[in-house]
């Protein structure tokens, strides 16, 4: 397996894989998007609540809130929030008893109070998976294939693909079709389609994807990476050890 960094930020990267086959980047997907476990408001104490909302409504818009997930820790977390109006309540405003477990944007409004309205609540947070809730979710990862264009010598630059490519990636170059940033390119076909020549085809390397991860903020990137690609060998290390039992015993072994 070969990994290329493509592009990089605090909460996005893309890379490219390859000499790996689709099943492979599909479980590492599967598994950053709903088994790497972050903290989450699991249920909520309501004290006073005095709003326009239900306490459920507020109990949802708690749970939804990012919180930081240093790796390897699962004590349960108590944080709180006591606003009074006229104001607007941010997620800045819920105070934590751990200095690291709590909320990473500041900013995220949860409920505007009148004169006079107050809430007064107590959060447990807990670590979770996404599977079994979404709000345990902590980012977002897709793939897809690498793209392979190909000119045929037919082609005479009439230059309709170039207008038709949504993403600007064909050009006409020197007396022939060029491509800039081929990775950007979604398989669209529409190139392919406009063509009345059939003088461009677009293909996809089966063992080449570029994989994108945007994290929600719960754990940093490098993180996320370690403990999904943590899970995923350990998967791996079960399945080998019940392969081993069902050869060796012959016995059916529940996966
Ligand atoms: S549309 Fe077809 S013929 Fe025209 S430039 Fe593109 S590949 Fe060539
Ligand atoms: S498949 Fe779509 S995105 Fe890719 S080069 Fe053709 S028109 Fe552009």
């Amino acid at each position: 397996m070969k990994v290329t960094l493509l592009s990089k930020s605090d909460s996005k990267i893309k890379i490219m894989i390859e000499d790996v086959d689709v099943g492979f980047v599909n479980a590492l997907r599967r598994i950053l998007i709903s088994e790497v476990p972050v903290y989450a408001v699991d249920h909520i104490i309501v004290y006073e609540n005095t709003s326009p909302l239900y306490d459920e409504i507020l109990a949802h818009r708690l749970g939804l809130i990012p919180l930081d997930t240093p790796v390897n820790v699962t004590k349960e977390v108590t944080l709180g929030i006591e606003k009074e109006g006229p104001c607007v309540v941010y997620s800045k405003d819920i105070v934590s008893e751990d200095e690291i477990i709590k909320p990473i944007i500041p900013d995220i409004p949860i409920i505007k109070l009148g004169d006079n309205q107050k809430i007064k609540i107590h959060c447990i947070a807990t670590v979770g998976v996404a599977k079994a809730h979404a709000k345990y979710q902590s980012c977002l990862a897709f793939y897809k294939y690498f793209p392979i264009i190909k000119i045929d010598k037919k082609c005479d630059l009439c230059g309709i693909c170039v207008e038709s490519c949504p993403k600007n990636i064909l050009k006409i170059k020197n007396d022939s079709i060029d491509m800039v940033n081929i990775e950007e390119c979604t398989l669209c076909k529409s190139c392919e389609e406009q063509c009345d020549l059939r003088a461009i085809t677009v293909m996809h390397d089966p063992r080449k994807f570029i994989f994108t991860i945007e994290s929600y903020g719960n754990m940093s990137i490098k993180d996320l990476i370690e403990v999904s690609t943590e899970i995923i060998e350990e998967k791996c290390d079960n399945f080998i050890k019940l392969l081993a039992g069902v050869a060796e015993h012959g016995q059916r072994c529940k996966v």
